[in-house]
Order: C-alpha cells, then structure tokens, then sequence
C-alpha cells in the first residue's frame, strides 16, 4: 500500500532534563491497524506516549513524527488532539466537581468547533452518550458522577474506553488499557476494542502482558526495552515475550551481536 502512514514515528529521542528517555524510536502505523508496543516497567512506554500527545514534561531531543502526514511535533497537545489522536492514561485522575457527561460533552463540542461543525445540545449528546456507554459496557450512572472520583480501577479504564468512543479518534494511543482488570473485565475492554477496530482507524496499545493481546490480536508487536524498540514482529512475537519474559530481549541489548 502507497497510502501515507496515519502515525509516523522517526528516530525520536526525548527525555526529562538531562536524563535521555527515548532514544531513537521508528514507528509507522497506517489506517486499520493495531501495533502493540510492550516493554518491562521503566522502559520507557508511557514516555513514548505522552510524547505523542505533547506532554510538556518531555523534550523531543531529536527525530520527528507526523500524524496523517502534518508535523505532529510542531503542534500543541490540543491540536493533536483535534487532529484525530487520543490518548488514554495508564492512571486516569479524578477531576472532583467536574461531572463526567458535562466534562465528555465539552470534550465532544471543543473537536466539532474545531471542525467547523454545530455544538450537540444536552438532550442530543445524552442520547449519543447512552448508546456510547452501552458500547463500552459501562455502568450508566458512572456518567453522572465526578470524573473519576470514587470509581475503581476497573471503572477508570473503563471512562479512558468512553471517551475514546465519544471523540471516535483516528489513532488512539492506549497506556496499559488492561493493567488490574480481572479475566471477565479484561475479556471486555478486549470486546470493546475490537468492535472500533475500523478501516479509518488505528490503536497502539501499550501493554506489558500477552494476555489482552491474545484477544485484540495485532497487526504488529514492538518491544521496547531502554527507549529503543528491540524488535518488531507479528502477533507471535508477544507470545514469545510471554513464553521468555523481558530478558533476553534485555541481554540482547547488552551485547549487541
Ligand atoms: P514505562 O511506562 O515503560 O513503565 P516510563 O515511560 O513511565 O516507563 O518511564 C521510563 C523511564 O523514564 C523511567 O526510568 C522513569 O523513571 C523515567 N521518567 C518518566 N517520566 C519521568 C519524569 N517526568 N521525570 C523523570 N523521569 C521520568
Ligand atoms: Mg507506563
């Protein structure tokens, strides 16, 4: 396929202060695919996703990234935003007094503005949000609490899968969608993901266990291990990391052949 790539990733660094974090990343994503980027703690997954959405936490020391050919790096978090990439957050914080239906509804109305398009009035966007929340199997009075607060782990994730599904994102970068699930929670978000797998879309999803990966199968597996993906591969090469762990992917890096 000739089509330009819908994320691509080239030789990015990046770190906090003098500590190097990346280093030296490529990545290409096209439209209708799932790349899983799996890693031990520490390696430098959430970094890589921050950086992509524009955390100013992280200087991009060197390299590049374009989203849908425009120059990722060049633009504010919001406009990455509005350029069709989301990011959900490995822990999702609470915003007390900020209703979750009131706070997606503004989300909701800040890309249509953005798109030129009219704002969804109360009534409209409740009835949208209902039909989203069954999407994701949520329990419905989650929506009309504070963001967040109070709601389990489980429950969190659960709002990070909402909001993807109301701002419908061309590439969704997840952190670690799967982390504390049990087996019947994980056997949904999977469910979830796989029904907005679509042709015009795309979804990374961090993780650094198989399991998730055994029921949103990828069109390819990285490994980052120290800022750098070590390898890349099909869905077999997660099931290569579960069978040996991080090792020898580690000692590989060690003494390079
Ligand atoms: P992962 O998500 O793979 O567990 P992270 O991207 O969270 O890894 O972290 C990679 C490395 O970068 C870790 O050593 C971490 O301590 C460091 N790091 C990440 N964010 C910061 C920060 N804001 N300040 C200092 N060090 C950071
Ligand atoms: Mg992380």
């Amino acid at each position: 396929m000739t089509q330009t790539p819908l994320l691509q990733v080239r030789g990015l660094s990046a770190g906090v202060g003098d500590s190097a974090i990346l280093q030296g990343i490529d990545l290409t994503v096209r439209s209708g695919e799932v790349h899983a980027v799996m890693g031990p703690n520490g390696s430098g997954k959430s970094t890589l996703a921050r950086v992509l959405a524009g955390d100013p936490t992280y200087t991009v020391t060197a390299g590049e990234a374009h989203l849908d050919g425009r120059d990722l790096l060049a633009l504010l978090p919001e406009d990455r935003a509005r350029g069709g990439l989301f990011l959900s957050f490995q822990h999702p914080v609470a915003i007390p007094g900020v209703r979750l239906d009131h706070f997606l509804r503004a989300s909701f109305n800040a890309l249509r503005k953005s798109r030129s398009e009219d704002e969804m009035d109360v009534l409209r966007f409740d009835r949208l949000l209902t039909g989203k929340v069954g999407d994701v199997e949520m329990e419905p009075g989650l929506a009309k609490r504070a963001v967040n607060e109070g709601f389990s782990g489980g429950e969190r994730k659960r709002n990070e899968l909402l909001q993807m599904a109301v701002l419908e994102p061309r590439l969704a970068v997840l952190d670690e969608p799967d982390s504390g699930l049990d087996v019947d929670a994980l056997r949904s978000v999977a469910g979830v993901l796989n029904r907005m797998r679509g042709p015009d879309n795309a979804l990374v999803l961090v993780t650094h266990y198989q399991r998730i990966l055994s029921h949103v199968v990828p069109d390819a597996v990285h490994v980052l291990i120290d800022g750098r993906i070590v390898r890349s591969g099909g869905s077999e090469l997660a099931l290569e990391v579960e069978a040996t762990g991080y090792d020898p992917f580690q000692a590989a890096v060690a003494s390079p052949p």
